[in-house]
């Protein structure tokens, strides 16, 4: 239910504030989505990959076509997009069987897919009406960017094939063993 929320007031948000220009430049990050990648809660290497994302740190098939790298910028999953970060994790179909199928029952825009950074920050409707939920969500979400683009990696140099429900699975099960190390913590203290 809370992703029907986001799933209508946040896309609403990224249909008509998203920058037509698709341009990947760091400083078109608002400083808002920055703070808010800062406090998801999630385990420190995801937050760090989410934030190297939305900086273009991350390599992907696009990112080193550009930079001159010989290869194959398409998707290696679907053949039908440049295979970036932003496809990667929200625009490929095999991303969206997957967000889907996930707790979150999130479904993307299917005539806008947006950019990673614009997708956190549409997040912000679902803070300002529920904060809690919206926290949860947030950090459940950071666990399927990982495992999404952990499974792509695993596509590209291992030939290994996950299927969409072991994302979910893994991610899902990574999700509440964190939320039990976090609480294990906080009890001992
Ligand atoms: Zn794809």
């Amino acid at each position: 239910m809370a992703y029907q929320l986001l799933s209508n007031e946040a896309q609403d948000a990224i249909a008509t504030g998203a920058s037509s220009s698709r341009l990947h430049q760091w400083d078109h990050v608002p400083d808002s989505t920055w703070n808010r990648i800062w406090a998801i809660k999630t385990l420190p290497k995801i937050k760090s990959f989410i934030w190297r994302a939305c900086a273009q740190g991350i390599a992907s098939g696009e990112g080193l076509h550009s930079r001159q790298v010989p290869i194959d910028p398409s998707c290696c999953r679907c053949g039908t997009e440049k295979e970036s970060v932003d496809h990667i994790l929200l625009g490929c179909s095999f991303a969206h069987l997957v967000w889907f199928g996930s707790s979150l029952s999130y479904s993307p825009l299917s005539d806008h897919i947006p950019l990673l950074h614009e997708w956190l920050g549409s997040w912000d409707a679902l803070f300002r009406s529920n904060k809690k939920l919206a926290r949860e969500s947030f950090s459940r979400a950071s666990f399927l960017c990982w495992y999404l683009w952990l499974a792509i990696n695993d596509l590209v140099f291992n030939v290994k094939i996950w299927t969409p429900q072991e994302v979910i699975t893994v991610a899902e099960k990574a999700y509440v063993d964190s939320l039990q190390l976090i609480q294990g913590i906080i009890n001992r203290m």
